[in-house]
């Protein structure tokens, strides 16, 4: 299924003419190494089980609208059952095992997910339209990293918290999106299990794949039983998770709306409780910026995973004495990004992820065109089947477009100017999210400057879209509370009380 809207395709006014064919031959990545079974139960207490739901429901790979295969929807019954299963696990071999033995697994959880990457990556970018360069070079070894590095703290947790008494929550309940499936499967399992709890988590609808595999993987390392639980499921699963009476913290990330209603539900419960929610970045580049590193950044800032991303710089705040001659800049660039198969070792933009999606962003960008917004995008050929966006660039944005205030969670740009500082501030900080910002000058001073005025979590400077595991994640506003990643990423995960030197999480 191809984008249905058709908006004005104006063409760039620097021509690009090659001397030579720049076509690239197909360079398929082998799905070989990919066993897909036909049906998946739910992983409770170390085995697949049959849902007492009796439930299930089909995942489709969105490049090709094939179905996969069927996986278990859980009913509250079974997440009930997962939570029982964790508080066992919890009470009886997990809480009291040592930090340093509970490093161990982690460290065998890295060193799988390393030695079996291609395979994970190959079925990440099946299951989710991803590009194979993406899912083997960003989320499967970021994954990969998150267990190193928090297998790394699970024996010196007295270290991370000095002179306090440390426990961990207890039962987790996780509650994950679509977008980067494995890599947030791991930001959220590994902190939990080196602090010393166990899990039950719920993977996202259109992607539940390689968290199957995943707890494959924990059967083969020889994880004890129960320590992570995974109920597949929609929304009603996850509603379920966050209800159940016996969950000790929640974490959840994914859209603003859906985390409003988890939050109404914890906080009467007094749930602790962590969201990273949605986005609308602000993308400023001034004109003393090297432009051509900033127009790579830009691309690479909203187009980066279809623009799936919670962090994507969706709005380019650029100069206005540089402005035209930036935007002919990105749209000679974004006439040579390559879409289609995701398998294809060549292509930047794969499969928008589910036909649900498709529609978002294609009644978001009908809306801009409506609105009196400019909308760019290149030719490009999409594949029949499958879901498909064209990479889209609008300008002549005005602050109060529908683009430049929701999350389009696709490859839409949206570009505003502006003249000094303090107004690209104020247009940066006019949004009800405050999750990320890139900033592009070559002056220090203004970077630091403009870092200390804006309200997002992550700020990057002549950079963007960059993660490791010691480096806290997380929003301000409606995108969210509470850091993944780094030492902070691990204080949601524990009880901490004062002034007493020994440790419940077990040192080394
Ligand atoms: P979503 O909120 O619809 O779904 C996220 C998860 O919540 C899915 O597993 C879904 O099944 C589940 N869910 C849906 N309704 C629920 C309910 N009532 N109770 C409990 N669970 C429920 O979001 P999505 O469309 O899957 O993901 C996209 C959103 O996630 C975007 O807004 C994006 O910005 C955000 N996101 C944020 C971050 C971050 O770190 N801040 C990272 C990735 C994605």
């Amino acid at each position: 299924m191809a984008d249905e809207i058709e908006p004005t395709v104006e063409s760039s006014s620097l021509s690009f003419s090659p001397k030579f064919n720049l076509d690239y031959a197909p360079a398929l990545e082998s799905t070989s190494i990919v066993s897909i079974d036909p049906e998946y139960g739910l992983f409770i207490g170390g085995q697949f089980v049959e849902p007492q739901s009796g439930e299930s429901f089909t995942t489709v790979s969105p490049s090709t609208e094939e179905p996969l295969a069927r996986i278990a929807a859980a009913s509250a019954l079974d997440v009930d059952r997962a939570v029982k299963a964790a508080r066992r696990a919890h009470t009886k071999v997990w809480g009291p095992m040592s930090g340093r033995d509970r490093a161990k697994y982690l460290f065998r959880i890295a060193r799988q997910l390393q030695e079996r990457a291609r395979e994970f990556a190959v079925l990440e970018t099946i299951d989710g339209g991803k590009p194979i360069r993406e899912s083997r070079d960003v989320d499967v070894p970021l994954a990969a990293a998150h267990f190193f590095y928090h297998a790394g703290w699970a024996d010196k947790l007295e270290y991370a918290f000095p002179g306090r008494r440390i426990a961990p929550r207890g039962v987790v309940g996780q509650i994950i999106p679509w977008n980067f499936p494995l890599l947030m499967l791991a930001w959220k399992v590994a902190p939990a299990l080196a602090t010393g709890n166990t899990v039950v988590l719920k993977p996202a609808e259109t992607t539940p794949l390689t968290a199957l595999l995943f707890a494959k993987l924990l059967q083969d390392i020889e994880l004890p039983p129960g320590v992570v639980n995974i109920v597949t499921g929609a929304g009603a699963t996850g509603s379920a998770l966050v209800e159940h009476g016996d969950v000790d913290k929640l974490a959840f990330t994914g859209s603003t709306s859906v985390g409003k209603q988890i939050q109404r539900s914890a906080a009467a419960r007094r749930v602790p409780l962590t969201l990273e929610l949605g986005g609308k970045a602000a993308h400023i580049v001034f004109e003393d910026a090297a432009l051509d590193q900033a127009v790579e950044g830009v691309i690479n800032g909203i187009y980066f995973n279809q623009g799936h991303v919670c962090c994507a710089g969706s709005r380019l705040l650029v100069q206005e004495s540089i402005a035209d001659s930036f935007v002919d800049r990105l749209k000679q660039r974004l006439s040579t990004v390559r879409v289609g198969d995701p398998l294809d070792k060549n292509t930047d933009v794969g499969a928008i992820n589910s036909a649900e999606q498709l529609g978002r962003i294609t009644e978001l960008v009908a809306a801009g065109i409506s609105e009196g917004a400019d909308c760019y995008q290149p030719q490009c050929s999409l594949p029949d089947r499958g879901y498909w966006f064209r990479p889209t660039i609008f300008t002549n944005v005005q602050q109060s477009h529908r683009i430049a205030r929701e999350e389009i969670f696709g490859p839409v740009l949206s570009v505003l100017t502006f003249r000094t500082p303090e107004e690209a501030v104020a247009k940066a900080n006019d949004t009800q999210y405050g999750l990320s910002a890139g900033i592009w000058t070559e002056k220090g001073s203004k970077i630091l400057w403009m870092a200390d005025h804006l309200d997002a979590g992550v700020v990057w400077a002549n950079t963007f879209n960059q993660f490791d595991p010691a480096s806290p994640f997380g929003g301000y506003k409606e995108s969210g509370f509470g850091r993944e990643g780094g030492l902070q990423g691990l204080s949601p995960y524990v009880s901490l009380s004062s002034n007493e030197l020994s440790s419940s999480t077990g040192g080394s």
